[in-house]
């Protein structure tokens, strides 16, 4: 199987390196097919089938030539110079043959013709807007533009009327034709529309149908039937091989417009509204951009907005919450010392101003340190919040404080009431927190408390604290009397 492998290998390889040293040999081969070389004449101006380039013959006609040349083995070398120059010189026998001429009778007598070369339309060129041009008829008394020694130039010498110019340059006579110099012009149709669609002189128009359509030959000199049989075997030659339509189809890419002001107008004007149009897409395009970027902006700044508003309330919430949890007294859960400071102020300055009594009450539980001692500390906190809960239910209008003033001390704050009304309250709390029942076996009794009271009415020269002192004052009082009291210090009467 290997070997099978670097067999082939080995003979693709040899075959190939062979190919490469005979190919030179080829070569040689084919040159040594030319049998000899044919000199034809073609007009230098015939734009696109014959025509000098630059010192060089181009053209449709020009390729048929050198592809006739090919197929039978000739040299054909095209040399391309004035039309009427060209007939002369082929007289005088200076080339073999003329390339690209249509038979006329008159040229019939000097030359023999090949089959077929091309197809001419020799039609008319006028200007657009006129009708009066329809036919050869309608050109007697007109100015006719045709190249010199070129077929149309033969046709129209057969009418005696016709005021014949001829054309030495295609772009200047279609020019005299749309600015009205000249009437028509006669040409072959291709050559025509291919000068107008290289010069986009606009205004002509071409008249349909073609004054007289001729088929173009190679022109040969009589009796040079040799020549003639070679040339039309080469014709027949590309024909059948397909080599003529290739190059009629690279020479006929061109589409030919007729362009009428109007359409140039219509032109402009089209292209100019387009970038119109492009320009305003655009432009609405970055407006709708930017709109939907600011909206976006605004939808954002919204939602941070609401967030912050959001987080505001909640910070609002959590705020008071805290503040009302630093204001209460954790094992009781009324009112806390700080609470009371704050409360006890505001209500001075609005009982100050408005003259009325604000009224304390000290509170003190009798005998606790023996309590605590006895029953331990759990139980002196539980007795704590019951005597909180007593005190706390007695006192239940608006403006009014219930607060723990520290250890087993309480406050009472009892806003436009005087010491009367103090009192009476006082002893509702003593008799409830007697009534609480709670015993105390050392005392051989049940836990009670002592109060004081003291009631005023603030004036400018009254510090808060003389009324705190004084209710502590009657506090102490209720304890020198024995406990389980309610004592009242009337002012400052004492
Ligand atoms: P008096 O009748 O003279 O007031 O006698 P007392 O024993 O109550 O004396 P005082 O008021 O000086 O006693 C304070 C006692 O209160 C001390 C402590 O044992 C108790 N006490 C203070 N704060 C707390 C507390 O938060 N919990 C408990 N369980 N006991 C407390
Ligand atoms: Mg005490
Ligand atoms: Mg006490």
């Amino acid at each position: 199987m290997k070997s099978n492998n670097k067999k082939t290998i080995y003979i693709i390889t040899v075959v190939f390196a062979l190919s490469v040293l005979l190919l030179p040999f080829n070569a040689l081969a084919t040159d040594s097919e030319i049998y000899g070389t044919l000199t034809l004449l073609a007009n230098e101006d015939l734009p696109p089938i014959t025509y000098n380039d630059n010192g060089t013959s181009k053209g449709v006609a020009v390729d048929m030539a050198k592809a006739i040349g090919k197929n039978i083995g000739y040299d054909i070398k095209v040399l391309g110079v004035n039309w009427e120059q060209a007939q002369q010189m082929l007289q005088n026998g200076e080339a073999d043959g003329l390339l690209h001429i249509n038979p006329s009778p008159e040229r019939k007598k000097l030359y023999d013709f090949s089959d077929p070369l091309l197809k001419s339309d020799f039609s008319m060129f006028v200007q657009i807007d006129n009708t009066s041009l329809r036919d050869i008829n309608d050109l007697k008394g007109k100015i006719v533009g045709v190249e010199p020694g070129g077929y149309p130039s033969v046709l129209l010498q057969r009418y005696d009327d016709i005021a014949i110019e001829n054309i030495y340059n295609w772009n200047d006579s279609f020019k005299a034709l749309s600015g009205g110099e000249i009437d028509a012009i006669v040409v072959d149709r291709w050559i025509g529309e291919y000068e107008l669609a290289n010069s986009k002189i606009p205004g002509i128009k071409i008249v349909e149908p073609p004054l007289e359509t001729q088929y173009s030959r190679i022109a040969i000199r009589k009796g040079n039937s040799e020549t003639l049989t070679l040339i039309n075997s080469g014709l027949r030659g590309i024909t059948d091989d397909g080599t003529i339509d290739k190059i009629m189809e690279q020479w006929q890419g061109k589409r030919v417009i007729y362009l009428t002001e109007d359409y140039l107008q219509v032109f402009y004007l089209r292209n100019a509204s387009l970038f119109l149009l492009l320009v305003t897409l655009i432009a609405l395009y970055f407006v709708w951009k930017y709109r939907k970027l600011s909206k976006k902006l605004e939808a954002s700044v919204k939602e941070r907005t609401e967030e912050l508003i959001h987080t505001n309330e909640k910070l609002k919430v959590a705020n008071s919450k805290l503040e009302r949890i630093s204001m209460i007294d954790g094992l009781t859960s009324i009112e806390n010392r700080r609470a009371f400071d704050i409360e006890y102020s505001k209500a001075w300055k609005i009982s100050l101003r408005e003259g009325t009594p604000l009224a304390l009450i000290m509170i003190d539980i009798d005998h606790f340190k023996i309590f605590n001692d006895t029953y331990g500390h759990l139980s002196g906190d539980q007795t704590l919040i019951k005597i909180a809960e007593v005190i706390k239910d007695v006192i239940k209008r608006p403006g009014d404080l219930a607060a723990r003033y520290g250890g087993e001390e309480f406050v009472v704050m009892l806003t436009n009431t005087d010491a009367k009304g103090a009192a009476t309250v006082a002893e509702e709390i003593r008799t409830k927190a007697e009534g609480l029942g709670i015993k105390s076996e050392q005392i051989k009794s049940v836990i009670t408390v002592s109060l004081g009271v003291a009631s005023a009415v603030p004036d400018s020269t009254m510090e808060p604290n003389e009324l705190i002192d004084t209710a502590d004052r009657a506090l102490y009082r209720a304890k020198e009397g024995g406990r389980n009291k309610v004592m009242v210090w009337e002012g400052r009467k004492s």
